[in-house]
């Protein structure tokens, strides 16, 4: 969905991305393969599904990925900084991988969800910032958070709608952030 003026986000909105950006080329391919995927399905008419995931999250994420979850727990067992970016009031919506297997399961398996576009992601919405002292909380850190440059382009808030994922695959996540991290935290402390 881009940087999205509606929110939360349904599956009907059509999103609002930057063409020629840092980010276009990412957001970009996923609105393609959605487009090509529709018209794939269409010419040979075989079925389809198409989940939109929202920042998952779990042990077995590449720590040096960039991304939010193994940057800050990195940064933390470490007693690094925390890089915060901007001022950390941008929000995600973070799901716990075991519950974006299980939608992506009932997804692929149901019959009701052919040829449907259903939002896999947990409403939960937390700021940057609320992120950062849950994961210095979680690992017992001392580290600082330092703020940095916020990317060009990044979203400003990002929540899914999932009333049709319930309605469709009786699906809604189950981990808290808090339970997650706390997983995750455990996983990323045997890398040290
Ligand atoms: N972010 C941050 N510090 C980091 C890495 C990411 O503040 O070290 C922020 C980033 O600016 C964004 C959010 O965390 O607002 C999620 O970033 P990520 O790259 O994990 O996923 P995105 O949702 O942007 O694709």
């Amino acid at each position: 969905y881009g940087d999205p003026k509606e929110h939360p986000q349904k599956e009907s909105y059509h999103g609002y991305v930057n063409t020629v950006g840092p980010r276009s080329c990412y957001d970009e391919s996923k609105r393609f393969a959605e487009a090509y995927t529709y018209t794939f399905s269409q010419q040979n008419n075989i079925d389809y599904r198409i989940a939109r995931l929202f920042n998952t999250y779990g042990p077995r994420m590449r720590p040096d990925d960039g991304r939010i979850t193994p940057n800050f727990i990195m940064q933390a067992l470490k007693g690094q900084p925390l890089t915060v970016y901007g001022d950390g009031s941008q929000t995600r919506s973070f799901t716990y991988v075991e519950d974006t297997v299980e939608g992506i399961w009932r997804l692929m398996n149901y019959p009701q969800a052919s040829r449907q576009v259903i939002n896999i992601g947990n409403p939960e919405e937390t700021t940057v910032l609320e992120f950062a002292k849950k994961v210095k909380e979680i690992t017992g850190s001392y580290a600082d958070i330092e703020f940095k440059d916020l990317p060009k382009d990044d979203p400003v808030k990002r929540k899914p709608d999932i009333t049709k994922a319930q309605e469709l695959l009786g699906w809604r996540p189950r981990i808290t952030l808090d339970e997650g991290l706390k997983r995750a935290v455990e996983w990323f402390k045997q890398l040290q």
